[in-house]
């Protein structure tokens, strides 16, 4: 039966092969359920899209962020062109039902989750009776669909992604998630999480990322506050949301050893080294860890007072490492308290912490965020255009045209900052600096040239894509990496094991009570 029902995750640039599966076109299918047909899968950061798929009277459903909301909207009237019913999803479109609407020729929009109920979106389309917004609201962790893996081409993903939590407790200004997936960890049931990575690595998987808001949701301060109250419903919630950390990373370590896994994490994890350690033997290798500045007054700017500056950011990153744990650090440049000497100062300090990748991202007003409200708010942004566009609809200004930079600086022109970004990314994943990093972390020789060739592509596609004004270098560079991806992926696959057992449940008594009561 030719599919009726398309996901689509719209994309300007396709490389040829993604880094990270985006999960929920799998999520997504799963709901879709088969009374239609497999759905179809179309991810333009592979391939450009290919609208002849698309016939009259099919559903189409795009998942946009604000990044790419631009070729979601183009893809969605080409769509309607055709007489497909169309469906956005997404955090943007929860954001901006009716701009969706306006600019996207939506039929429909999925506000929130999608997971639950997007069958029933595609039974009204098919019925001729979308309604114009559906409230997918915030499902609970059992709510959660484990992915149609069966689904996945061959060959094309690097690392497939599973989650086991949803939402952030933290309020950081220039992050969206604790607003669009709240503030309380909604954590997935141990053993569907174990099942889903065994399925993956039954059919190949050896890299398998943690796609998860924050990996760590109760942090000791956490506990010592729910501690202090009289009524303590709060600290036994918060008791059992860790102790479930620790059941899942526990099973994790029984599954094979070629298997890595990487998650996002906030720095607050290295005060529990008991966790760490877990986190190693469960072959939790990395983590993405939000540094975002070095300095106090840089982390005061970003409402991120819990993490630490300097010599003590250093040494609390260094313990990651020493336990085992790969840090990807992302900092963000353009703060107000940003000076002519914070590029070289924040790559100084991720080398001395022992970060084995870093990414440097340009502070972006984006939807949803603290900062954007504030910025939005100012009329000098809002009656400053480009091309008739107000940049607080910068997403909506086509790319080439769209700046790289939206604040002011009280200390630099923006143009400095952009180049000093990227003299960050030049300076971080030069040949010899890369090079050291990989004989610090590896021992084999093809380890090694696998880690510089990972580290190149890395910078190819998030520094030079992302940062460079001039489109002749970023279609140089989506060549590049399109190549550096064909290289890489080899290094991704691991043999199937159609037989692995899934591990057994390990009894956990409460973990660290006495780390908890020193704390
Ligand atoms: S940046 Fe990280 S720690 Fe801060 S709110 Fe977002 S997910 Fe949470």
């Amino acid at each position: 039966m030719p599919s009726r029902v398309h996901l689509i995750n719209p994309s300007n640039l396709s490389f040829g092969v993604a880094v990270i599966t985006p999960r929920w076109l799998y999520v997504l299918a799963a709901a879709t359920g088969t009374k239609w047909g497999d759905p179809n899968i179309l991810d333009e950061t592979l391939e450009a899209l290919d609208m002849t798929q698309v016939a009259r009277g099919d559903v189409v459903g795009i998942g946009i962020h604000t990044g790419n909301a631009l070729r979601g909207y183009e893809v969605g009237r080409l769509a309607r062109e055709r007489g497909a019913w169309v469906v956005f999803g997404g955090i943007h479109a929860t954001l901006f039902p009716d701009e969706v609407h306006e600019h996207g020729s939506a039929h429909a929009v999925v506000k929130g989750d999608g997971d639950v109920v997007w069958s029933k979106v595609v039974a009204d389309c098919f019925a001729g009776t979308p309604q114009r917004i559906y409230e997918g609201g915030r499902i609970d962790g059992d709510q959660f669909l484990p992915a149609r893996w069966d689904l996945l081409p061959k060959n094309k993903y690097m690392w497939a992604s599973v989650q086991t939590v949803r939402g952030c407790p933290k309020h950081c200004s220039f992050c969206s998630v604790w607003r669009t997936d709240g503030q309380e960890p909604r954590q997935r049931e141990v053993d569907r999480v174990v099942r889903e990575v065994v399925d993956l690595r039954r059919l190949g998987f050896r890299f398998i990322a943690l796609a998860d808001d924050n990996f760590y949701p109760v942090s000791f301060e956490d506990l010592a506050m729910a501690r202090r109250r009289a009524d303590k419903t709060r600290l036994h919630e918060l008791e059992a949301l860790r102790a479930e950390r620790f059941a899942l990373m526990a099973q994790l370590e029984q599954l094979p050893d070629d298997i890595v896994f990487f998650t996002q994490i906030t720095m607050e994890a290295a005060e529990d080294t008991e966790f760490l350690d877990a986190m190693r033997r469960a072959h939790i290798r990395g983590a993405l860890v939000g540094v975002e500045a070095v300095t106090p007054e840089g982390l005061k700017d970003v409402y991120k007072g819990f993490n630490l500056a300097g010599d003590e950011l250093a040494a609390r990153l260094q313990k990651f490492r020493k336990h085992g744990v790969h840090v990807l650090g992302s900092f963000i440049f353009g703060l107000p308290s940003d000076k002519k000497d914070t590029f070289a100062a924040t790559v100084a300090l991720a080398e001395k912490a022992d970060i084995t990748f870093a990414q440097f991202v340009l502070l972006t007003p984006f939807p949803g965020t603290l900062d954007f409200e504030k910025w939005a708010k100012d009329t000098k942004n809002s009656n400053t255009k480009v091309d008739g566009v107000p940049i607080t609809q910068h997403w909506l200004i086509p790319e080439p045209r769209r700046p790289k930079l939206y604040t002011e600086h009280p200390n630099m022109a923006l143009e400095e900052i952009r180049v000093g970004t990227q003299g960050a990314w030049d300076d971080f994943y030069s040949l010899p600096k890369v090079w050291s990093r990989a004989s610090k972390s590896v021992k084999s020789t093809k380890g090694r040239l696998a880690f510089v060739l990972i580290s190149k592509l890395y910078r190819q596609m998030y520094a030079n894509t992302g940062i460079a004004t001039d489109s002749a270098r970023v279609q140089r560079s989506a060549k590049t990496a399109r190549l550096l991806g064909l290289a890489a992926k080899q290094l991704f696959r691991g043999s199937p094991m159609p037989g692995l057992q899934m591990p057994v449940p390990v009894p956990i008594s409460p973990p660290s009570a006495k780390q908890q009561q020193a704390s």
